[in-house]
């Protein structure tokens, strides 16, 4: 087994806050290369280069994790838009690209899984091989590809949860496991969320926590909670809206025109701030989320990243900068 990285996940929390990044889907859809609706990562066979720039962007603005896109690119997603006989070629690739750009700035490269929809809580035990063998075989190719620890993503159910978490331990590799509290209070089977985050930390995994559908908001107060009821590290990667309910899925517009209720990346720089305050270790953004979003985090942070080199020149600014009128003609021109 190949860890890319010189310097592990474990290495890396015990120095400070890992830096994460995610959003890939919805920023590739904006793009272009995703279809809205099934959301199938198939830009990893059509569009490499998009993807590998889109790497390479959350690299720049700070994100110490390459994510392999292997987000639905499991084989019932697939099947759903007539390329599961492109599973293997398609889950590897995904991971080869994050390994090169992550080459480019000693980033940890993660392997991705997330919740298939084949999990079935009424029948866990029949539902839950299919989930089980989905699981094998995506991280079996990350395996061989080269992977430092595995996301194992956006649980409604956490009896899904414990399965991606069984799998990675049996390959050895570190995992964070991530809820995605679509609801109040609760997963979709029963548990409540700080309850299942200590089930799994109690079960091994490295970190766990939370990510997408909620906002800065309505995540924080939870994941106060989750810190205080675990002793391994906790992840927070918000979608940058704001969410005045729950979670972005009852948001007007959800998911295609989210837009006027975008966080701007100062909300989500007092985001990290705060995150970091409270004692969260894994600190980044998901859907919605762009590189600016992610610079701004990282220098909120005490990071300065490849992209800064051109961070906005806030004193310039007429408003945030309190600059003379002479000063303003750079930020007139760019609007
Ligand atoms: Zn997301």
């Amino acid at each position: 087994m190949t860890r890319p990285s010189r310097r592990s996940l474990e290495q890396r929390l015990a120095e400070g806050v890992v830096i994460g990044a995610e959003g890939y889907v919805f920023e590739l859809e904006r793009r272009g290369y995703i279809k809205a609706g099934p959301y199938v990562p198939e830009v990893i066979l059509d569009a490499p280069d998009a993807l590998r720039q889109l790497h390479r962007e959350f690299l720049r603005a700070g994100s110490d994790v390459m994510v392999a896109l292997t987000y639905y690119a499991h084989r019932d997603k697939l099947r759903d838009v007539g390329r599961d006989g492109e599973l293997e070629p398609l889950n590897r690739q995904a991971v080869r690209i994050a390994n090169e750009i992550a080459a480019e700035g000693d980033a940890l490269v993660a392997g991705n899984i997330c919740n298939t929809w084949s999990y079935d809580p009424a029948d866990p035990h029949v539902s839950g091989a299919v989930v089980r063998a989905q699981y094998e075989e995506q991280l079996g190719w990350a395996v061989e590809e080269g992977v430092d620890f595995v996301i194992a993503e956006t649980y409604d159910h956490l009896g899904e949860a414990l399965i991606g978490l069984d799998v990675c331990k049996q390959l050895g590799l570190p995992v964070m496991v991530t809820f995605a509290s679509v609801q109040p209070e609760r997963t979709y089977d029963g548990y409540g969320y700080v309850e299942a985050c200590r089930i799994l930390a109690h079960e091994g995994a490295t970190i766990v926590g939370l990510n997408c559908s909620r906002g800065p908001e309505t995540m924080l107060p939870l994941l106060e909670e989750i810190r205080a009821a675990v002793e391994i590290g906790v992840a927070a990667q918000p979608v940058p809206y704001r969410t005045s309910t729950t979670a972005f899925e009852s948001l007007a517009g959800f998911p295609i025109q989210l837009e006027p209720h975008q966080c701007t990346r100062f909300e989500m720089a007092d985001f990290a701030r705060r995150a970091r305050d409270i004692g969260v270790d894994y600190i980044g953004i998901c859907c919605g989320g762009g590189p600016h979003h992610v610079r701004a985090m990282a220098e909120a942070l005490g990071r300065d990243t490849p992209a800064s080199r051109y961070s906005p020149a806030i004193e310039l600014h007429p408003v945030l900068g309190g600059a003379e009128h002479e000063l303003m003609g750079g930020w007139r021109a760019g609007e």
